[in-house]
């Protein structure tokens, strides 16, 4: 089984095009949430969700755009995009949103956006962190996103090591437990322009991560159309 493992997608139909035309035939798509927020096309992108079937998880920017309080914690540029969401996004975009649980279990996996104690909010950038969500993890591997940047934790020996994947890496679990990050599809924070997701081999018990580019200057046009924050169109550019 090949599973495309998508997060993070904001709103930016072209990365997701491009990574659904790279991972190829998949047999399922997963989301780890944040799939509004921040980019120019949440309906489109919902559709296109839609319509593969793609399953997945609610991110903090996809409770706030659909009413929730998270939008309270939010810098002023995240919020400009959020109330611009609330008002774009048609009825059923905002159904669907609203249908998106805080955790799935799927193959043995747990799927949330943010870390499998606080699936919303928590931010997975420490060993400390990790280490504290991997002990308290039900099952053996845990996919989440929210920090923008692609890692695995995998806990050998009682020990949590990190993995800092490039394009192409790829590492197989051999049973160990891991919290695992595609990146992000829609906005990248490592640098690195293109967008990221990860290809998930459940029998296997392998994970592999991708770049792909796609055209950015599109979606930079389309913010600016939709009157988004420039500095939200402008770190497109530079994957920050
Ligand atoms: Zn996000």
């Amino acid at each position: 089984m090949r599973i495309a493992v998508l997060s993070d997608i904001h709103s930016n139909l072209p990365a997701l095009e491009a990574v659904l035309a790279a991972a190829g035939d998949v047999d399922a798509v997963w989301h780890l949430g944040d799939v509004g927020g921040y980019g120019p096309e949440p309906d489109a992108v919902v559709d296109r969700l839609r319509s593969i079937g793609a399953v997945g998880v609610r991110g903090n920017h996809d409770a706030a755009a659909i009413g929730g309080a998270e939008i309270e914690w939010f810098n002023p540029d995240a919020r400009r995009a959020i109330e611009w969401t609330m008002t774009a996004i048609s009825a059923a975009t905002r159904a669907w949103l609203a249908e998106l649980p805080e955790r799935r279990t799927l193959e043995g996996s747990t799927l949330v956006h943010g870390s499998p104690r606080e699936p919303i909010w928590e931010y997975l950038t420490s060993l400390p962190v990790a280490r504290a969500n991997l002990a308290l993890m039900e099952e053996r591997i845990g996919l989440h996103g929210h920090t923008h940047i692609p890692v695995a934790w995998v806990e050998d020996d009682g020990r949590v090591a990190v993995v800092s994947p490039s394009d192409g890496s790829e590492l197989s679990l051999r049973g160990r437990r891991a919290l695992v990050n595609p990146g992000s599809v829609g906005q990248p924070r490592d640098g690195d322009p293109a967008a990221s997701f990860m290809i998930f081999e459940p029998e296997l018990d392998r994970v592999t991560w991708w770049r792909v580019e796609y055209d950015i200057e599109a979606v930079q046009d389309a913010m600016r159309e939709a009157g988004l924050p420039p500095s939200l169109s402008a770190r497109l550019s530079v994957g920050l």
